[in-house]
């Protein structure tokens, strides 16, 4: 169905051709023998869980990485089948539901531990070390402790053992990664000794698969990378989402007069401005009014005039010759989620983590 036949005002297009080669580039920087989990969290960055992830299945990936039961669930209704970790935490109420669903769990903590010593349940899980990001996981003070539980507790498996990285990016950091990994190398070490079997290890998001290849171990955890999102040096990732809307209405201001709440914006001169359906409430950042933000426009880049509202923006599009109808881009091959990020002061995770539900996620180029 061409776009022009669809009449969502606003929109996110998904490019499965640019998804598919970002999994091929990802896949590309892995040994044979390293399995790539997709990580779907918060509805899969913002580009829809379910057609993400159905997507991702057909696109070869090996599993995926979810941050909550609820999640996962929704993933198992829609038909995944390849394994699921919630990476969150998970309340022992729902190890039961966790383990009918085939949803391997994060046990970060020994109260987690011993909760499933005596649940009924026996939900396959992945242990999480805290090798110093500080977040979710056992200490390297309380692996002995975990390692002489593990022997003694046959019953439930490990599945892996994982950590996560808190500042891959940032060479600034790099000594600190490589203490993480070491911390982690020796936790590993320690549990699969106790343990008595062999789990996978991993602990690489995107920026550590590309900038740390001694580090991928059995699997990776790549989320933004496949989205396409990020400035990763050499590497051809395309944007898998693009944020547009269609101009509602065109007109004529003459000078002197203001737009939008707040007299934030006068021109002394005459205008052509655009009001569009996006607003603050379908995640247009209110920092990106009055002439920090643009939009694309026929081409042309224009600035955002005034304060955003909660349902619409305006734009300045005086000389343009756009109508009622024409398409505005947000973000997308001409306006990137890394510049919006900057502007709004926050990082790209943020902006697209921000577009609710309301915003239509369609798929085109097949
Ligand atoms: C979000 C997350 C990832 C993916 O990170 P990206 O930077 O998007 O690749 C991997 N592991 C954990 C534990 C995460 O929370």
């Amino acid at each position: 169905m061409p776009l022009s036949d669809i009449h969502f005002k606003t929109w996110i297009e998904l490019d499965a051709a640019a998804f598919r080669s970002n999994v091929r580039t990802m896949r590309g920087l892995l040994g044979p023998r390293t399995r790539l989990w997709f990580v779907v969290k918060s509805n899969a960055y913002g580009h829809g869980l379910v057609h993400m992830s159905m997507l991702a299945q057909k696109s070869g990936i090996d599993g995926f990485c979810v941050d909550s039961v609820v999640e996962g669930g929704r993933l198992r209704e829609a038909g995944i089948v390849k394994p699921i970790l919630a990476m969150g935490p998970t309340l022992p109420h729902l190890f039961a539901p966790a383990a009918e669903r085939g949803i391997l769990l994060t046990i970060s903590g020994r109260e987690y531990l011993d909760a499933l010593g005596r649940s009924g349940a026996r939900p396959d899980f992945h242990l999480k070390i805290d090798s110093g990001m500080h977040r979710l996981g056992f200490m390297p003070d309380e692996i002995d402790d975990l390692s002489s539980r593990l022997g003694s507790c046959e019953a439930v498996r490990v599945v892996s053992v994982f950590s996560h990285l808190a500042a891959s990016e940032d060479p600034d950091y790099d000594e600190f990664t490589h203490r993480q990994a070491k911390v982690f190398i020796e936790a590993a070490a320690k549990i699969r000794e106790a343990a008595g079997y062999p789990f996978l290890r991993h602990i690489c998001n995107s920026s550590a698969i590309i900038r740390f290849p001694e580090y991928h171990f059995d699997m990776v955890r790549p989320g933004i990378g496949i989205y396409g999102i990020g400035d990763f040096e050499g590497l051809d990732l395309r944007p898998a989402g693009r944020f547009r809307t269609r101009i509602s209405q065109v007109k004529r201001i003459p000078g002197g007069e203001p737009v939008g709440y707040g007299f934030t914006d006068v021109s002394e001169k005459e205008r052509i401005i655009a009001i569009l359906p996006a607003g603050y409430a379908d995640g247009l950042n209110r920092k990106l009014g009055n002439r920090n933000g643009s939009l694309f426009i026929k081409n042309t880049r224009v600035p955002i005039i005034g304060n955003i509202c909660m349902d619409m923006c305006m734009a300045d599009i005086t000389g343009l010759n756009a109508l009622v109808g024409d398409e505005a881009e947000i973000f997308g091959d001409s306006i990137t989620i890394d510049e919006i990020a900057v502007k709004c002061e926050t990082i790209p995770y943020e902006i697209l983590t921000s577009i609710p539900a309301r915003v239509k996620r369609i798929f085109f180029r097949e």
